[in-house]
């Protein structure tokens, strides 16, 4: 059996390596368009920021350890230019010689990644304005920063690259300005959780939002970046970060099914509409995991997995793809934002039942050193406890959670159950009642009616038919407090009921949820209607600071 493989990074190598472990019979071809297979392509913004100082690190595997370890026949700079399905064979270009031979397969792997979007804006051809896939694309620009002694750089694009990237350049020492489109940073993440992420930025570096590139020039020996809002921006580079487009023209050509977005359609077995060819990676789409629409998920995790699977299969094994979460975690300076599954924006869109709750624990017991605040946010079914997708954003203990969650999503456990899924503690890594347990404690009471909550973003459109009651203390509130709210501190609120209008829905509201959810207890089993106000005052005031 002979098995050709487009793409020798992520997925590709991933096939080839598994496959050789699963048979030695097996004839196993690698193509890969550029110089290098297996490079890490998740490092590279920290070899440019010096963090992985030595660039040998970022070669997980060369051409010539793939060959004598794996005895697996890779041919660099070698591009795939047609698939031939009738003769199952592939035309290559040798991109040394510029020779153009045919190679015969039995089954043929598809891995041929995204690539950076390059909108035509004018002047996006002058010099110094990169993207960042591949080795090439992170030597030209550390070659660039060097020649032109950088001091200042634009981002066009505030997704994960492109944060990657600003905080890393902003660590060579450069004043970076990152500008995005979207009135948010990181847009998997919903915008109250994102907030925090632009606070952060903001304060190392410049951060222009809801505004986008109309045009690129050249100011001397720098360009200038003038954004459709008319703001010109000078930089000595700019990256630019903007999404990425499913590399699938050869499938496309091929009369593979291709979905909506261009990607590649494989079924469960990661198989094409032609069952000798498989596809994996960046150009595919999948059915995600809590929704099971079509999805285009650009990240290593379900490539890496995807590949293996791919080998299995081919050599016999039927193993199913579950599809991806999307989980995705990212430093941005000091913090750490993660996320997994749908989040509330996705809910909405496709009328999913959800409810959507905020707390901010503790990552460790409070009382032992160095505990950080974590946002955290759970969206759930509350008819079946499903939990549908989560996110975090703290200085620590961030990948901990979502990974929990993840893993509670894939394993069908409901959000009643994580109150009851037993986690390691002790004071310097976790507390009694973790994070995680918290969250299904708090969906479980709302499920079991004992409280009702109301989103950040959902008092706009009550505001007037309600009563605001602040139950935190005066020093909290003078610190900052939501206008027209009554305030009546948790202490007090028993023997100041009488102050409590009866005709009026309360909402309540404490520092981070917990005491308001004391406070609605107290008046619910008073007759007054009650509801909590989700995240309370943390996350309404961060969404209002984006
Ligand atoms: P790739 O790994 O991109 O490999 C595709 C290869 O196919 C390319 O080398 C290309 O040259 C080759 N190719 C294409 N067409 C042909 C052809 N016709 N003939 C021969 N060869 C061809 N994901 C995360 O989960 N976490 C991260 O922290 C993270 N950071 C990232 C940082 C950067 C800067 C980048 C660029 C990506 C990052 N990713 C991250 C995404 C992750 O790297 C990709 O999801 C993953 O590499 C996709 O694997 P793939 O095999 O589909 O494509």
């Amino acid at each position: 059996m002979k098995i050709v493989i487009v793409g020798g990074v992520a997925g590709g190598a991933n096939v080839a390596t598994r496959a050789r472990r699963l048979s030695e019979e097996v004839e196993i071809v690698l193509l890969e368009r550029g110089p290098n297979v297996s490079f890490a392509n998740c490092g590279l913004p920290y070899h440019i920021g010096g963090e992985i100082a030595d660039r040998k690190k970022l070669l997980v595997q060369t051409a010539e350890g793939l060959r004598q370890l794996f005895n697996i026949d890779v041919r660099e700079l070698n591009e795939v230019i047609e698939i031939h399905r009738s003769k199952k064979c592939v035309s290559i270009r040798n991109l040394s010689s510029g020779e153009i031979y045919e190679e015969t397969y039995d089954h043929l792997v598809l891995s041929t990644g995204a690539t950076p979007l390059r909108p035509a804006l004018p002047g996006i051809d002058l010099p110094g304005i990169f993207s960042l896939r591949d080795l090439a694309d992170m030597d030209g620009i550390i070659s660039w920063l060097d020649l032109k002694k950088a001091k200042t750089a634009v981002i066009a694009g505030g997704g994960f690259i492109g944060l990657e990237v600003a905080e890393q350049l902003h660590r060579r020492g450069l004043s970076v300005t990152v500008i995005d489109s979207n009135e948010q940073l990181l847009m998997p993440f919903d915008l109250e959780m994102s907030a925090p992420i632009a606070a952060e930025v903001r304060e190392k570096i410049n951060l222009i939002l809801s505004d986008g590139v109309k045009e690129f020039t050249q100011s001397g020996d720098q360009l200038e970046v003038v954004t459709r809002k008319g703001e010109k921006l000078l930089g000595d580079i700019v990256i630019l970060s903007i999404g990425v487009r499913p590399e699938s023209e050869l499938a496309r050509v091929a009369g593979l099914e291709l979905g909506e977005r261009g990607c590649v359609v494989v079924d469960k077995f990661l198989q094409t509409s032609d069952p000798n060819i498989w596809a994996v990676g960046d150009s595919v789409e999948l059915k995600h995991r809590v929704s099971g629409k079509a999805v285009n998920i650009a990240l290593a995790g379900p490539a890496n997995r995807g590949g293996r699977l791919i080998a299995d299969n081919i050599l016999g094994k039927r193993r199913e793809f579950r599809g991806p979460l999307g989980t995705a975690i990212i430093r941005v300076f000091g913090l750490t934002a993660a996320c997994t599954g749908l989040n509330e924006r996705t809910c909405r869109i496709q009328d999913l039942p959800y409810k959507a709750i905020h707390l901010h624990p503790n990552s460790h017991a409070g009382y032992y050193p160095n505990a950080h605040p974590i946002a955290l946010k759970l969206m759930f079914n509350p008819t079946s406890g499903q939990i549908l997708g989560a996110q975090a954003v703290g200085e620590d203990g961030v990948d901990k959670r979502i990974d929990v969650l993840a893993t509670a999503i894939a394993g069908g456990i409901t959000v009643e159950e994580l109150v009851d899924i037993d986690l390691c503690y002790a004071p310097p890594f976790g507390s009694a009642k973790d994070p995680v347990n918290l969250a299904g404690m708090i969906a479980s009471n709302i499920q079991e009616e004992l409280v009702e909550t109301i989103s950040w973003d959902g008092l706009s459109a009550v505001k007037g038919d309600v009563v605001l009651l602040d139950v935190r203390s005066k020093l909290e509130r003078d610190k900052g407090m939501i206008p027209d709210s009554l305030h009546i501190p948790l202490p007090e609120l028993r023997s100041r009921l009488n102050e409590i209008p009866k005709d009026q829905t309360v909402i309540a509201y404490c520092q981070s949820g917990q005491r308001s959810y004391n406070a609605c207890r107290i008046l619910l089993q008073n007759d007054v209607r009650c509801m909590n106000l989700s995240g309370a005052y943390k996350t309404w005031s961060a969404a209002r600071i984006t």
